[in-house]
């Protein structure tokens, strides 16, 4: 039993979501049929005054629809059909009660959830944190159909209503209230009382449609929501452009004409590879979330964390982790870059309150958590040290051997660095068990994946402390074995180095770009070079180079721009003019020295996108060889999350399995003959194209994560597999200064 009903003396009943043995509320059939029972019992009474529809869980009201039931019978068209019909029946016979209906909102009110309450006569939110209200379903290449697409326009008007369904942006109550998604906002103990008052109103008259919804007007509306939609997703989602349609042909219009437009559109939708890949994501983002840790450790209980290094990360790590609500030891031997790193720090805590993502109490409260040091001070009360000093391994080996001096016999030592190897590291410690990476993504609060390294010594105990950190401060981790670049900076140097071997062979650097953008990546591989700095990419090429034995192939293009001090967006110079703030970025036309004139075979550009793409899947099979990932999940996971690869084509080897093997390493081998030997497909690449195989099908490797086997690791209604991503999206990944939220437009800037 899910629901609960309870009869108050004024006539008003109460019925109260509770999913037995979940920690959320989230709607399968079974809840649905459940609902429904409990609609019939109430139109057969007589005597009420009103129902209230409530949840006791503290946090969530209703998460969403059961993804797993959307995996299932992903291709079961009818059972799906029949699904979204019963949403449709039970929501309307909701609308239709002859007592008015409220929906007492308190917690995550997403997807279903928040269908289920416009279906309501009248809304109230909390004002509390945990109070947050969305339609996330287009971030999963789908759309609201449960009678979302038609409502919520018609309830706050087409423009406002596109505004949530195509960013899957997530509320608080008291922006709900602005844009009339809710009635009356009431702190929570207040909300049973606001939800009383608004049943004493009676049944909600229903509105005249606005001339707003009218349709030349909503046509307009819609043609620039496509416009600006194309714009940002490069078409290669097809769910928000759907939307526009439907919700635009839906709010002038009866609800069975939108719901009919609602499940016409979800069943399509629902059968594209895009919507596959991205439910796909979303359950590696759940994977990553339970990551299950050594069940015979005690991971470390950190509760005071010590930042070594105030520089780019360092401030980034230091800011994050202090609005989690840890008090941070910020330590720089050099008092200006301290004073930098705070500089930093106080700019994203005050982005984050501009952006309503935290109070100015609670900024202050986070800055006010961190204790900056610029001498050496006794470190013995910290649990965690996060070291995030510059790249060199001997004054890393020096930070680490102070270290050991001055923190406590228990204290866990994490370095942060991009692809030193960590057992280098800790070589020289009297306990280089402690010893453990933990590499988080620039920028820091946009960036969700952590690394987690484990090193040949480091201990199950540090490896967990560091797994049990990454998950608290909410960040979602991805465990690697200590080898060159780890997991993600192997697989996407390569990609960077032949991009730059294009730009130097002649194609011009915004066409290496725009293929790559068009490929579905956030950014063209030599904008990020200018990005994560010119001088930083050719350290890490030539590093991976020396320590790889099939090592990334240097060209000297990088050097030569070096030497001129063109060192990327930094230097106001690289492959691009970064003229600073307001400035348009172009081109960079003193690189054309580096390029050879164009030679008689250019190559085209699906021979450009070959060379870049191939490139990373060899090197993911390489990656899957040497065990530096248990799975290939791992290695989607952390390119999406990392680097913003495509999420809708699933990763890189997801995108692979959909080439197939013997397609792959057939180009390989062109490339490897035409181009460079280094193209050469490695030993997995050849035998799963002899085989037969992919990535995702081969023995010894889990399955599909959207694929019946897989949907068994997560039994339905556990509460996990919920429509609420939180977190995925076209480009990458979340903005929130200490809060984990949906991925909008972030540009990684790592290694
Ligand atoms: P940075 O140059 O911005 O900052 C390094 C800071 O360390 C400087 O402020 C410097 O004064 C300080 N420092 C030097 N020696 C120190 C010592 N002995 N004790 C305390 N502080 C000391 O560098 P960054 O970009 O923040 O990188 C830091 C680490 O993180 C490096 O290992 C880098 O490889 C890694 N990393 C960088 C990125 C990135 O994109 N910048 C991404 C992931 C990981």
């Amino acid at each position: 039993m899910n629901i609960t009903r309870t009869p108050s003396a004024d006539g008003t009943v109460i019925l109260t979501f509770d999913r037995a043995g979940s920690a959320a509320n989230i709607f399968d059939r079974a809840t649905l049929e459940e609902l429904d029972a409990h609609f019939t019992a109430l139109e057969n009474e007589s005597g009420l005054r009103g129902l209230i529809l409530a949840s006791a869980k503290p946090k969530i009201f209703i998460a969403g629809a059961d993804l797993n039931t959307l995996a299932q019978h992903a291709d079961d068209s009818a059972a799906l059909g029949e699904i979204v019909d019963l949403g449709h029946r039970v929501f309307t016979r909701l609308g239709r009660l002859p007592i008015p209906s409220v929906a007492a909102i308190h917690g995550a009110c997403l997807g279903g959830g928040l269908e289920l309450a416009l279906a309501c006569d009248w809304r109230v939110a909390s004002t509390d944190k945990a109070t947050k209200l969305g339609l996330p379903e287009t971030q999963l290449g789908i759309l609201p159909a449960w009678g979302g697409s038609t409502r919520l326009p018609k309830l706050i008007g087409l423009p406002q209503a596109l505004g949530l369904i195509l960013t899957g942006r997530q509320i608080a109550g008291a922006q709900a209230l602005k844009l009339g998604v809710v009635d009356e906002v009431a702190h929570a103990e207040y909300l049973p009382d606001a939800a009383r008052r608004l049943v004493a109103r009676g049944k909600r008259r229903a509105a005249r449609p606005s001339w707003l919804s009218r349709a030349p007007l909503s046509a307009l509306v819609a043609r620039r929501a496509r416009r600006e939609t194309l714009a940002k997703t490069g078409g290669h989602y097809p769910a928000p452009l759907r939307a526009i349609e439907v919700c635009m042909r839906a709010v002038g219009g009866p609800l069975e004409h939108g719901f009919a437009l609602e499940k016409a559109a979800f069943l399509e939708l629902v059968r594209s590879p895009e919507c596959r890949n991205l439910v796909a994501v979303f359950f590696l983002q759940d994977r990553a979330k339970k990551l299950p840790s050594d069940p015979g450790i005690s991971p470390m209980a950190v509760k005071r964390v010590a930042v070594i290094g105030a520089g780019t990360m360092g401030a980034g790590i230091a800011q994050w982790v202090s609005a989690r609500g840890y008090p941070v030891r910020l330590k720089d031997v050099n008092p200006e870059a301290l004073a930098r790193g705070l500089h930093a720090i106080e700019q994203v805590y005050a982005d984050a309150v501009k952006r309503r993502v935290f109070t100015l109490p609670e900024a202050t409260a986070g800055l006010d958590r961190i204790v900056p040091i610029h001498t050496d001070v006794p470190l013995t009360g910290v649990d965690l040290v996060i070291e995030a000093a510059i790249e060199k391994l001997e004054l890393k080996q020096q930070v680490f051997r102070e270290l050991e001096a001055r923190v406590g016999p228990d204290t866990i030592l994490a370095t942060n660095t991009s692809a030193l190897s960590i057992d280098a590291i800790a070589a020289e410690l009297a306990r280089p068990e402690r010893v453990v990476g933990l590499h988080f993504f620039n920028p820091v609060h946009r960036m969700q994946l952590v690394e987690i390294v484990r090193g040949p010594r480091t201990s199950a105990r540090a490896l967990d402390t560091a797994l049990q950190f990454a998950k608290a401060i909410g960040k979602l981790p991805v465990i690697a074995k200590d080898s060159p670049g780890f997991l993600v900076n192997r697989i996407l140097l390569p990609y960077l180095v032949e991009a730059v071997g294009l730009f130097s062979e002649g194609v011009p650097a915004a066409a290496v770009d725009r293929l790559m953008l068009d490929f579905g990546m956030p950014m063209g591989p030599l904008r990020l070079c200018d990005e994560v700095g010119i001088d930083v990419a050719q350290d890490v090429a030539k590093d991976l180079g020396r320590r790889l034995p099939d090592g990334v192939p240097i060209n000297d293009t990088l050097e030569k721009m070096i030497a001129h001090s063109w060192l990327g967006r930094k230097s106001g110079r690289g492959f691009y003019v970064h003229p600073g703030r307001g400035g348009r970025e172009a081109p960079n036309p003193e690189t054309r020295f580096l390029q050879r004139a164009r030679e008689r075979r250019t190559p085209t550009a699906a021979a450009q996108l070959d060379r870049m793409v191939l490139i990373m899947i060899n090197e993911a099979a390489r990656v899957l060889d040497e065990r530096v990932v248990d799975a290939p999940e791992d290695v989607d996971f952390g390119m999406i999350m990392g680097t913003g690869w495509a999420p809708f084509r699933g990763g890189p080897l997801r995108h692979a399995d959909t080439l197939g093997a013997a397609e792959i390493v057939r180009r390989l081998d062109g490339l490897a003959r035409d181009v460079a030997p280094h193209f050469a497909p490695c030993d997995r690449m050849r035998k799963m194209a002899r085989d037969g195989r992919g990535f995702y099908s081969e023995p010894g490797t889990k399955p599909d994560a959207g694929s019946s086997s897989r949907r068994d690791d997560i039994p339905p209604g556990n509460g996990s597999a919920v429509l609420q991503p939180g977190s995925l999206a076209r480009t990458e990944a979340p903005d929130d200064s200490g809060r984990a939220a949906p991925i909008e437009h972030a540009h990684p800037r790592s290694p």
